[in-house]
């Protein structure tokens, strides 16, 4: 015997997983509702409007049907309003919406004053059922709280107000009868205190989305200047050597050749002694700098090992094309003193190259670029040697 109701798969229900769309009805989503993202937000939220049109035309025959109401001009306004929602619909799914006014894309101002004068003109059809148009003024403003700025949300119930009393007036004026003064003053003062809770309510909706989004706003510049200080180097820019070597780890075997290249810039002590620690700081931009211009942009990387010590990542990079880059780097350094500097600041560095030998350990590598580096050292300074 089957199942009298259908038990969703274990996994879905132990991972929260949704349970798979069947096909046939994924693409008669697509079809009505068009491809996922902010438009089929917009389409489907259409969709809802045109829905309680529809329920809305049904309450209305019901109304002709119970003698209520008169057909012609029940037939004219459900015309009116079907067409109205189902234009809005097609005009909001062919994504013309997003040509016509990109401001507000979701149309949601041009779809309420429909809605509004709608519901409104219903007050003049419905005769002694009338009083049920106050619910759907609420209804139609409720659309409006998750997009309307407080301003506009305080537009749209006023214009709602305006327009119900002008038609509350003309109705009193030409049917006195059917629609007696003393039940218009009733229902005048139920729409004003109904409308005037919602728009109090939409407005104070509108305020806490706008804290929402610009505390959304506030995290995100934070998230990305503690992202910046995690990865970069606070004085040069340039990626530290947390980043560094998460870098060389993302690296691995696959782009072998890979070589690496530490760098310390000679006798920095005596830079700081002689000029001070502030041009000693500008020296290490300096330098930052012209190692970045140097480099080829989008493979090579430099970051700052620590103090004086700078690492160059070189993929695809043989050690004697990174000896030569190196040594490039070098000259570029000593053409250019750091500029505003007396007596004249040229800077030199000595070098030294390891060669990531297929899925060595990396930390390997370096060690073998900074004993070729204290190599250099002891040869003089200003040479690169190779590990
Ligand atoms: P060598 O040629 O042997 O490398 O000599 P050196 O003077 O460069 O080497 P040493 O390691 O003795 O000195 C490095 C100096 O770099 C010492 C330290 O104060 C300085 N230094 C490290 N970090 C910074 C920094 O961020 N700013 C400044 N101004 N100086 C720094
Ligand atoms: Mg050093
Ligand atoms: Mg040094």
């Amino acid at each position: 015997m089957s199942e009298p109701f259908p038990v969703p798969s274990s996994s879905a229900v132990v991972a929260g997983v949704p349970p798979p769309v069947h096909p046939v009805l994924q693409a008669l989503m697509r079809l009505v509702l068009g491809p996922a993202g902010r438009q089929r937000v917009r389409v489907s939220q259409t969709l809802l409007s045109l829905g309680v049109f529809l329920l809305f035309a049904l309450i209305l025959q019901m109304a002709v049907l119970l003698g209520l109401a008169a057909a012609d001009r029940a037939f004219t306004l459900t015309a009116f309003s079907l067409s109205t929602a189902g234009g809005l619909y097609l005009l909001i799914r062919s994504g013309w919406n997003e040509v016509l006014h990109p401001p507000e894309p979701s149309l949601t101002l041009v779809q309420m004053v429909c809605a509004i004068t709608e519901v409104c003109w219903a007050y003049a059809v419905l005769g002694e059922a009338r009083g049920v148009v106050v619910v759907m003024l609420i209804v139609v403003l409720t659309f409006g709280m998750f997009v309307l700025r407080p301003g506009q949300a305080r537009a749209m119930a006023l214009l709602a107000g305006m327009e119900l009393a002008v038609v509350m007036v003309l109705c009193n004026r030409s049917e006195p009868q059917r629609y007696p003064a003393e039940v218009e003053i009733i229902h005048a003062g139920i729409a004003v205190l109904a409308l005037g809770a919602v728009a109090i309510l939409t407005i104070r909706f509108g305020r806490l989305r706008r804290r929402l989004s610009d505390q959304r706003e506030e995290l995100r510049q934070a998230l990305a200047r503690i992202h910046e200080m995690a990865t970069r180097d606070e004085l040069t820019g340039l990626p530290n050597r947390r980043t560094l070597r998460e870098r060389i780890g993302q690296f691995g075997a696959g782009l072998a050749p890979l070589s690496v290249a530490l760098i310390d810039i000679d006798h920095f002590k005596r830079i700081n002694d002689e000029h001070g620690h502030p041009i000693g700081d500008r020296a290490l931009c300096h330098f930052a700098r012209l190692a970045e211009d140097e480099l080829r942009g989008s493979t090579d990387i430099v970051g700052r090992w620590g103090g004086e010590e700078f690492l160059l990542l070189l993929p695809e990079t043989r050690p004697e094309q990174a000896h030569a880059c190196v040594d490039r780097l070098r000259r570029r350094l000593m053409r250019h003193p750091l500029p505003g500097v007396s007596p004249v600041l040229v800077m030199s560095f000595s070098a030294g190259i390891g060669e990531c030998r297929g899925a060595e350990d990396l930390d390997a590598v370096i060690e073998r670029a900074d004993q070729a580096m204290y190599r250099a050292k002891q040869a003089g300074r200003g040479r690169t040697e190779l590990g």
